[in-house]
């Protein structure tokens, strides 16, 4: 398979008065042509800043330090504005938690998608309307040439969003990312976005980089998985290992506070403690102060993300002799 994108030591720190935020400290990511891969994680985890990186969308007091993002083989991070703009209209899209801060209210829904089919594609008023009609078609809305014709706050939340993935998908992107898609939704209109997601993807051989803390949707989607947390990958495999033989403490702790495979809250009250302060993570392992396998080693030294089986990534010095399995060992319960 053919990689798409290529996120290689990626660090994106932010600058407050308190201190340096590592937001994004060291990430590593492949996606492949085709692939749907999800971060997963808490709120503060990193994989909301991971994505706008991708984006280029960090302001100040956000910079990216360090790092490549390596798109079809060229690295994006030094690319001008007026490129990258291209590279957004394009290329990359994005879809977010919640579409009516995405649109703009005070013009018709096809004035919108009018709009970018025109900047990007060099279409005609005619040709732009045309193919905006198709796509709102595409993603499932009945009466596509009146909603065309619409202002987004007359819309239910699940049309808005589909609204969103035809103007994201409008201009044939390569990878899209959506970060949250689904989580201002209702349980059955969040079902049919995904699997109109799936659909088009299958369709248009879109790549996707999925943000979520919700693992039903993960479970839905995705081809391959990566657990962020405290700015750091900790876990990535695909995604039948990950629910079968979840091999970070922090994954199964993830697993065991869902029992039946549903939304975790964002707070995973289920595993006791908090997520360090991002101005103070301790000198050893970030997860230390909530995982029931701590040893002395895991305060003394960072472990690294080590591949322990083949295409299964894990930085924990648990598996550091030999490759333990969690299922016969301690719970968080
Ligand atoms: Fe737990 Fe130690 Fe592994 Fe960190 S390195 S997750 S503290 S066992
Ligand atoms: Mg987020």
């Amino acid at each position: 398979s053919e990689e798409l994108l290529n996120i290689k030591n990626l660090k994106t720190y932010f600058h407050t008065e308190n201190g340096i935020v590592p937001s994004v400290d060291d990430v590593s990511i492949t996606i492949n042509k085709g692939e749907t891969l999800a971060i997963v994680g808490e709120s503060g985890s990193g994989k909301s800043v991971t994505s706008l990186s991708i984006m280029r969308l960090i302001d100040s007091p956000g910079k990216i330090e360090e790092g490549e993002i390596l798109f079809n083989g060229k690295d994006i991070v030094p690319v001008p504005m007026k490129e990258m703009r291209a590279l957004r209209g394009n290329d990359i899209a994005m879809i977010f938690q919640e579409p009516l801060t995405s649109l703009n209210p005070v013009f018709t829904i096809g004035n919108q998608m009018s709009e970018s089919i025109k900047l990007h594609q060099k279409k005609n008023k005619k040709e732009a309307k045309k193919l905006s009609i198709e796509m709102l078609q595409k993603v499932g809305i009945p009466r596509a040439d009146k909603v065309f014709d619409s202002f987004p706050h007359s819309l239910s939340g699940g049309m808005r969003q589909r609204v969103m993935i035809a103007m994201a998908l409008s201009c044939n992107p390569q990878l899209l990312i959506a970060d949250e898609p689904t989580t201002a939704l209702d349980v059955t209109i969040q079902a049919q976005i995904l699997k109109l997601m799936k659909n088009l993807v299958t369709e248009l051989n879109t790549s996707i980089l999925l943000i979520t803390h919700d693992l039903g949707v993960v479970a839905e989607m995705a081809d391959r998985v990566v657990v962020m947390y405290a700015g750091q990958v900790v876990e990535e495999t695909d995604v039948f290992t990950l629910f079968q033989d979840p091999k970070h403490p922090y994954t199964k702790g993830l697993m065991d506070s869902t029992p039946k495979i549903h939304e975790l809250k964002d707070e995973l009250s289920s595993i006791p403690g908090a997520v360090p302060s991002p101005l103070d993570y301790p000198k050893g392992c970030r997860f230390i102060d909530r995982c029931p396998f701590a040893m002395k080693k895991c305060a003394e030294e960072h472990p690294n993300l080590e591949e322990i089986l083949p295409k299964h990534s894990v930085r924990c010095w648990l598996h550091e002799e030999k490759v333990v399995d969690l299922h016969d060992t301690k719970s968080f319960a």
